[in-house]
């Protein structure tokens, strides 16, 4: 199933992708119209989202607007340097980096989080805007101290993120949440597509591309920390609820690690698939707040 959040006619809703159209399953009754409550009802609410799709109303998926399939995680946490690809970009533009010895997370905020295909905002303060394709979790069960193994049973889904970066604001402080937590720097969708449809994760394919060149080429097969190992871990330290988003790092190609750089500018158009998922997309716009 291919879970999305939408908005049409200024009403918003949760809905299954099917064949080019949206099924507005929360239109029934039966479903909630969030997706964290969705999430909230675990296997059952999988269940009760599919056989809603036999009666719901159905829009063109042009003509609803695709929002990020959840809004308001209680939790957004990303993963550095989890591609050998990526930690040998950025240690050959920098040789004083050190790569992490453990699984090394920061914090994304909910407030970065964006449409599939919504703007991307350029920050005045900054010209070093940077794009990164991930792979993201989304959690689907209420779970503490879960082992890799185990890991599998608490996923919802998978979606694509773009975990977009201001380099010069990463760089002031160790944690580098300043440069990671923009409004809008979180690009997400374009919708959950459940393990069912994905098989294992680390098997897909992903690239990145701006303005139709591509920047980066990759699979998940190269997580040095695999999506269980990265669960595992979390969950160790805290209750991960429904909702919940992880993203799960970044392959070679980055902006901010080329000779010279190629930021993003305003009006590049910043373009992320994965395999089994789709694509999402946006244009960088000048941030008028
Ligand atoms: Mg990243």
């Amino acid at each position: 199933m291919k879970l999305a959040s939408f908005e049409t006619d200024g009403r918003r809703s949760v809905g299954v992708v099917i064949d080019g159209e949206i099924a507005d399953i929360a239109a029934t009754g039966t479903c909630p119209a969030t997706m964290e409550a969705l999430l909230a009802l675990g296997p059952d609410g999988m269940r009760t989202a599919r056989a809603a799709t036999e009666n719901a109303p159905r829009f063109g998926l042009a003509n609803v607007h695709l929002l990020a399939p959840v809004t308001r995680p209680s939790k957004y946490l990303a993963i550095a340097a989890n591609y050998q690809s990526h930690i040998d970009e950025v240690k050959a533009a920098n040789p004083d980096y050190v790569p992490p010895v453990h699984q090394r997370w920061f914090t994304k905020l909910p407030n970065a989080i964006n449409g599939p295909y919504d703007p991307i905002p350029m920050p005045p303060e900054s010209s070093e805007l940077d794009y990164e394709i991930e792979l993201a979790i989304v959690i689907g069960t209420r779970c503490r101290r879960v082992s890799a193994a185990d890991a599998p049973s608490v996923v919802a889904g998978y979606a694509i993120h773009n975990d977009v970066s201001v380099r010069d604001w990463q760089k002031r402080s160790p944690t580098i949440m300043l440069g990671k937590a923009w409004d809008g720097h979180g690009p997400l969708g374009p919708w959950i597509v459940t393990p069912d449809e994905i098989g294992d994760p680390h098997t897909l394919a992903m690239s990145c591309f701006v303005n139709g060149e591509v920047r980066q080429r990759g699979s998940t097969a190269e997580m040095i920390n695999n999506c269980w190992d990265q669960i595992a871990c979390l969950s160790t330290v805290m209750t991960l609820e429904p909702g919940d988003v992880i993203a799960t790092g970044t392959p070679f190609g980055t902006a901010g690690s080329m000779k010279p750089p190629r930021w993003l500018k305003v009006g590049d158009v910043v373009r992320c698939e994965i395999e089994k998922i789709g694509f999402i997309e946006a244009t960088i716009e000048v941030e008028t707040v």
